[in-house]
């Protein structure tokens, strides 16, 4: 084979449902891969080019590693020449879990504290502190009170005594545990001369507040069966004791149970009776007194973190000007570490990320923003000669704000770096040098290489579905546009940068709302609205009230406060159907068919054979969350992980069942010819054979069909499944059900990881539901969606503090005409 070293050479890839194929990339350049949803982008993208890449690395790295790896699949490809490092910044199949903030996977923070550090303002006479004396996370920086969490848990009496009227004996202190413990503190409290038979309220201040918040813990002798009077009597007479009891405060017992208790269950009974408050000390800003003594342009380093990214920038700015000319060593650390900041901010707020703060914690941001944060970071990371992977760039990005991607991509290529993309956003796609398009379709009707060359050229190549929809400038549907009566109208909503503000909703109809990133749609959506509407319908308000779980209580986030209220037309919904892209589950466990519960029907089946009656089999043993019929080595999993040093845990398949989850003689019932593991292996459009004649599973199989998912398969787990495989499963399990109207549907983007052609099919699915009299409102940066919709709701005008109002509402054209909207110029060239 001649090696050329300028490209990235496959041979013979075969990873998932690629049909064996050979591709030439060129390198240092941005590479798109596209074709519809499952037609193996990712396989060849992240399966196999991404794979390779972080089996060489792991190799080359360490003994340890390679014993590890050994377990872990290799891509199945025959040959990979010229292939660099690679780094994956894909946001499939990854949740941040981490807690961490922009400030530290950024690492501005680190530049910030040394700045405090070196070039702040310190009270007279005060010491200089050293960098990580700024940091709530060290022993030097953590406050003294809380240590560095900000917030101290305390119990209160509304807490502890619920209910005053009961007497001791009755139970008042909620707080003590029951059974055993809890007749034992009833004895010593009467040892102690303390009446347990009055009401809780009728006890002495003293008495009530030293039973509550007491630090002694004295031991009494105490009497079983005796009251108050009997033990008096004994303990004057010197009467034998029964045993010797101990007394512990309901404060005590509380605090030192959600301190050493390791079961979740415990910790949640007893969290119920802990209050958590700011931090009397630091008032929640985490560090010393002496940290936050010390002040950047007039600020300490708590609330510095706190302003968006380009107040930074401003004050970074400000800082350098104010010692321009000066040649002391302060002003030289002023110039080296603001011109640091700045520079690796800019790339940030290019990316349209400026409203962001550094102390906001990633678990808050969406995945599209996390990607494009670390995108900017690499900007400047230096590194040169490797390979990004990313999956999608351009989810939850405004059109605006498209080309600044398409340049930040350019500019990192520019650096002598290859950039593969799996994408299906036009701008990105036209943006790129190279497209790789796979297809024809899904599944086993994809894995083929249509096109592999210049963008240019793949607009001649016609059995590419991508062309026909890149390329053309037709609307994805036309449409039959409705109108509404009645609306829901909410008033004075306050969420996140929303402020104040009333809305009205047409039901009945589509709605698309639109506008920048971070400039409300998801706060008035996707939070305010269906918090309000749940409330209305009064389903969970306050259901998990009094069991505020250990995470809620020890997360740094304040609580999101809400405000507003439903004016009108909630008597028009019957029902609210959110449909989002988080995870339908975690572990291999949950898979397609268990999720849809098309799984409980199939089992049935197997139970109903011949195989499984004469071996007494039930529709537990074709379970493989029931220890009965699963493989003991996996524990029905299929697959066993294998931890990585510095990496996510990997799964790789089970040696014992080779995958498929079950015992051997599970395996041998047979229904149809197929055993229960062939069945999970069928993909959704194979298995409508096999289940022609039992209409309640072909139901579940046609609804997967219909939002395009017919090419996964049943067993398909849902750790493996992207965030628009995973909304479009919970779509799919919407439709089946009755179509009862009235229904409010809520999407989040729900176009993410979807190929044109997928779009339009999802488009018409919407369409069928408000054609039923249902109200769908969605979040979209797509334009041909919102030109489809019926209404649109353009937030703005900017981001952060510069959005969260409504700047236009109406129908698309009208939306298309006014002035002052960001997302107007793109929705008039959709609406022609
Ligand atoms: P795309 O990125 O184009 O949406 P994928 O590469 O994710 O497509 O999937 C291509 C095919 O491979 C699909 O049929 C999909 O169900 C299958 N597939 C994806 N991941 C796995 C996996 N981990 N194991 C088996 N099959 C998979
Ligand atoms: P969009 O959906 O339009 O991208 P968001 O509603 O996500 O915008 O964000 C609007 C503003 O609210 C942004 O300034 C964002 O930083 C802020 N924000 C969003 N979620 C949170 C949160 N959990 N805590 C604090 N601020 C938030
Ligand atoms: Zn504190
Ligand atoms: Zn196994």
């Amino acid at each position: 084979m001649h090696k050329d070293e300028g490209r990235i050479q496959i041979r013979g890839a075969r990873v998932h449902n690629l049909k064996n194929i050979n591709v030439d990339i060129p390198r240092d350049c941005v590479v798109v891969f596209t074709g519809v949803s499952g037609s193996g982008k990712s396989s060849l993208a992240f399966g196999t080019l991404y794979a390779e890449a972080q089996h060489r690395y792991l190799d080359s790295i360490s003994p340890y590693a390679r014993r590890l790896i050994e377990q872990v699949e290799k891509p199945e490809v025959d040959a990979l020449e010229g292939l660099p490092p690679a780094v994956g910044l894909h946001q499939r199949r990854q949740a941040p879990s981490v807690r961490s903030s922009i400030g530290s996977i950024t690492t501005l923070s680190n530049s910030l504290r040394m700045l405090y550090s070196r070039a702040g303002d310190y009270p007279e006479g005060q010491a200089i502190i050293y960098a990580d004396g700024f940091s709530p996370n060290t022993p030097e920086g953590a406050c003294e009170r809380c240590d560095g969490i900000g917030k101290v848990f305390d119990t209160q009496a509304q807490l502890l005594v619920p209910d005053d009227t009961l007497t001791i004996r009755e139970g008042a202190v909620a707080a003590w545990p029951g059974a055993w413990q809890g007749k034992n503190l009833v004895r010593v409290l009467l040892s102690l001369d303390i009446d347990v038979d009055v009401p809780w309220r009728e006890l002495p201040k003293a008495t009530r507040d030293w039973i509550l918040y007491t630090d002694e813990a004295p031991q009494m002798p105490v009497y079983r069966n005796y009251n108050l009077e009997q033990t008096r009597k004994a303990l004057a007479e010197g009467e034998p004791a029964s045993y010797k009891g101990k007394f512990i405060s309901a404060r005590r017992h509380v605090l030192d149970t959600f301190k050493t208790s390791q079961k979740e269950k415990i910790k949640q009974r007893i969290s119920r009776f802990l209050s958590v408050t700011p931090c009397p000390r630091c008032h929640g800003k985490k560090l010393k007194k002496k940290a936050l003594n010390v002040t950047v342009e007039g600020v300490d380093i708590i609330d510095f973190s706190r302003l968006p990214l380009r107040e930074v920038n401003e004050k970074m700015n400000k800082l350098r000007g104010s010692v321009a000319g000066n040649t002391s060593e302060r002003a030289q650390v002023i110039r080296n570490i603001a011109d640091d900041v700045i520079d690796r901010i800019k790339p940030i707020i290019a990316l349209g990320l400026h409203y962001l703060s550094l102390d906001r914690s990633t678990t808050t941001i969406s995945v599209g923003e996390l990607q494009r944060l670390r995108l900017a970071t690499q900007l400047k990371s230096n590194l040169f000669g490797v390979v990004y992977v990313m999956d999608e760039p351009s989810a939850g990005l405004h059109p605006r704000d498209v080309e600044s991607l398409v340049n930040a991509l350019h500019d990192i290529t520019k650096a002598g770096n290859s950039l593969l993309v799996v994408e299906h956003n036009p701008y990105v796609i036209k943006g790129a040098k190279w497209v790789v398009d796979i297809g024809p379709s899904a599944g086993k009707e994809g894995g083929e290489l249509i096109f592999s060359g210049p963008v240019d050229e793949l607009a001649k190549v016609e059995t590419s579905p991508t062309a026909e929809f890149v390329f053309n400038d037709k609307p994805l549907v036309s449409r039959e546009k409705c109108n509404s009566s009645l609306t829901l109208s909410l008033k004075n909503v306050s969420r996140n940068n929303v402020n104040n503000i009333d809305i009205d909703i047409p039901l009945g109809v589509m709605t698309t709302v639109t506008g920048v990133s971070g400039s409300g749609k998801s706060s008035l959506i996707s939070q305010a609205l269906v918090e309000l509407v749940k409330e209305g319908l009064g389903s969970v308000k306050d259901k998990t009230d009094g069991e505020v779980n250990e995470v809620a209580l020890l997360s740094s986030e304040d609580k999101v406060t809400q405000e507003g209220f439903i004016a009108s037309g909630s008597d028009n919904i019957s029902r609210l159907v959110v449909v989002d892209q988080s995870p339908i589950g975690r572990t291999p466990r949950s898979t397609l068919a268990t999720y849809t519960g098309m799984f409980d029907q199939i089992r049935r089946l197997f139970a109903t054979t011949d195989d499984a009656k004469s071996r007494e089999y039930d529709a537990g043993h074709f379970s493989f969350n029931v220890t009965k019929g699963r493989c003991p080595n996996c524990e029905g999993l299929g697959v066993v992980s294998v931890e990585l040093l510095f990496m996510p845990s990997v799964y790789s398949p089970c040696s014992v069942c080779n995958g498929s989850r079950f015992k051997d003689e599970v395996l041998d019932v047979h229904y149809k010819k197929h055993s229960i593991a062939d069945i999970l292996s069928l993909t959704v459009n194979e298995a409508q054979d096999v289940f022609e004649d039992n209409s309640a599973v072909l139901r579940g199989l046609k609804t997967l069909i219909n939002v395009g998912l017919g090419y996964l398969t049943l067993g398909q787990s849902a750790t493996e499944l992207s965030g628009g495989e995973a909304q479009r499963i919970k779509l799919a399990s919407e439709l089946k059900r009755a179509q009862n109207n009235n229904t409010l549907y809520v999407l989040d983007e729900p176009t993410t990881g979807l190929h044109l052609s997928d779009t339009a099919l999802l488009l018409e699915h919407l369409s069928t539901l408000v054609d039923s009299g249902n109200t769908v409102v969605m979040v979209e940066h797509n334009m041909q969606v919102a030109a489809a919709s019926d209404h649109v709701i353009d937030m703005g005008p900017g981001a952060g503090e510069d959005g969260g109002q409504i700047v236009a509402w109406g129908t698309p054209k009208d939306v298309a005409k006014n002035k002052k909207s960001a997302t107007a110029p793109f929705l008039k060239q959709a609406c022609k």
